[in-house]
């Protein structure tokens, strides 16, 4: 599937008079104008390393890219919570400029496709959007790496926030399915997307999910781990 925004012209207009009668207002410095300020974007620092090495230690996933540091960053732990429980959709641009840092830094192998780690569709319908389909969107847009919906999540989860490591393992395993249909060829490499990562048991799961159907070179980004 080519690059795209998803962004139609009816929710262009919906968003243009939210703009109009809510003005927005930095999800951390409260100065009104934008969901993140300049000011707010500025202050997120990014890490000396930003791509790392075979994280799992098992080559299952080859590098993780997670630009910024989390817990030192209040300004992206605001934009972050505003992305996934206050629906401030506007936030994921600023952030996918930040995950485009990293990209240049470390360009990841030609062809890649991004592949956002899917929600499941109630808890989607919920939310109104994917926080990681959003970024991945914007990324795509900005990178020119095509996004591929390859993933689909056929098991409604638990929430990972209050669960361990051996938990929020267990509570993964087989969480994700191939939708066939949106697949690229086996020799595609592929860099998984999400907001933010804590264990790494999402991206293990969406990871052994791609190399059960023979995909190899898999990478994964989010703006940081937690
Ligand atoms: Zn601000």
């Amino acid at each position: 599937m080519p690059y795209r925004l998803g962004m139609d012209i009816f929710s262009s207009i919906n968003h243009y008079l939210a703009k109009l009668f809510f003005p927005p207002a930095c999800v951390s410095c409260k100065t009104e104008g934008s969901f993140l300020c300049e000011a707010c974007i500025g202050k997120i620092s990014l890490m000396k390393n930003m791509r790392r090495e075979n994280p799992l230690k098992d080559g299952l996933i080859q590098a993780i890219y997670t630009p910024c540091d989390y817990h030192s960053n209040r300004p992206l732990q605001k934009a972050l919570h505003g992305l996934k429980y206050n629906y401030y959709k506007d936030v994921s641009t600023s952030l996918a400029e930040i995950l485009q840092k990293s990209f240049r830094v470390n360009p990841p192998p030609p062809g890649t496709h991004l592949v956002p780690i899917p929600l499941h569709k109630r808890r989607e319908a919920f939310r109104g959007f994917n926080q990681a389909e959003l970024l991945a969107e914007h990324l795509s847009w900005l990178t020119k790496y095509p996004i591929s919906n390859v993933l689909k999540r056929e098991i409604n989860t638990a929430s990972q926030a209050t669960l361990n490591k051996e938990q929020r393992q267990e509570n993964m395993k087989n969480a994700f399915e191939i939708n066939l249909e949106n697949a690229p060829p086996k020799n595609t490499p592929i860099m998984l997307v999400d907001d933010v990562c804590t264990t790494l048991s999402t991206f293990k799961s969406a990871a052994q999910t791609l190399q059960k159907h023979g995909y190899r070179i898999i990478l994964c980004t989010a703006l940081a781990q937690a």
